[in-house]
């Protein structure tokens, strides 16, 4: 296959899941940095990540969830892009959410920060995150609620004991992750801090994903 015809075969694929001005480059990048794109199912624990094959001389490879909306498709894959140029420049040298990675991230998010590609309310809170962003977006509670606004299935208000271990939740404003049951309450994590609380199985919660 020509460059030309994988450059349209990518892009042909892509469209299904980035808003429409942003396809062009994200088709340019994957050749610039020259990474593997592997689209999954949903898996609760993240939406995509970065690694490489050492098998194949460290080819980079980045898988994204499918199930994300295009808004949070396009931030997720810029900021594992951002990995991949990172890891080009320092290896393994510097940390993976260090200064070197956040320069990356706000230098390519540039070329999307504008009212062709997002909504502008999104926008609007996108370019407060992208000032001092954090290792995830789910960690940003603005943008996180921002994000699904965009989706298809809305969210919803539920018990918390109704929901499964591994559920992420909205409560007061932050997002938790329920994690088991102890004794008669049940014991969530705070994603921010990584702190462990225990709630009342009766309290209502927002349910994200
Ligand atoms: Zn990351």
């Amino acid at each position: 296959m020509t460059k030309e015809e994988l450059f349209e075969k990518n892009k042909a694929l892509l469209t299904k899941y980035l808003p429409e001005k942003s396809v062009d480059t994200i088709c340019d990048w994957i050749f610039e940095y020259d990474f593997k794109l592997i689209i999954k199912g949903d898996r609760k624990s993240k939406w995509g990540d970065f690694k490489v094959n050492e098998a194949k001389r460290n080819y980079p490879i980045i898988t994204i969830n499918k199930t994300l909306n295009k808004y949070a498709f396009l931030i997720t894959l810029v900021h594992e892009i951002a990995h991949c140029k990172t890891y080009k420049e320092y290896a393994n040298k510097v940390e993976s959410h260090g200064n070197e990675w956040k320069k990356n991230f706000q230098l390519l998010m540039q070329e999307f920060l504008n009212t062709d590609v997002f909504p502008i309310d999104l926008l609007y809170v996108l370019r407060q995150h992208m000032k001092n962003p954090a290792a995830s977006a789910t960690a940003d509670v603005q943008l996180y609620k921002a994000l699904m606004h965009y989706d298809e299935t809305p969210n919803t208000y539920v018990l918390l004991e109704c929901l499964n271990d591994g559920d992420k939740f909205i409560y007061n404003n932050e997002i938790f992750q329920r994690l088991k049951l102890v004794r008669k309450r049940i014991e969530c994590v705070h994603i921010k801090t990584q702190k462990k609380y225990l709630f009342s199985p009766i309290v209502e919660v927002e349910w994200v994903e």
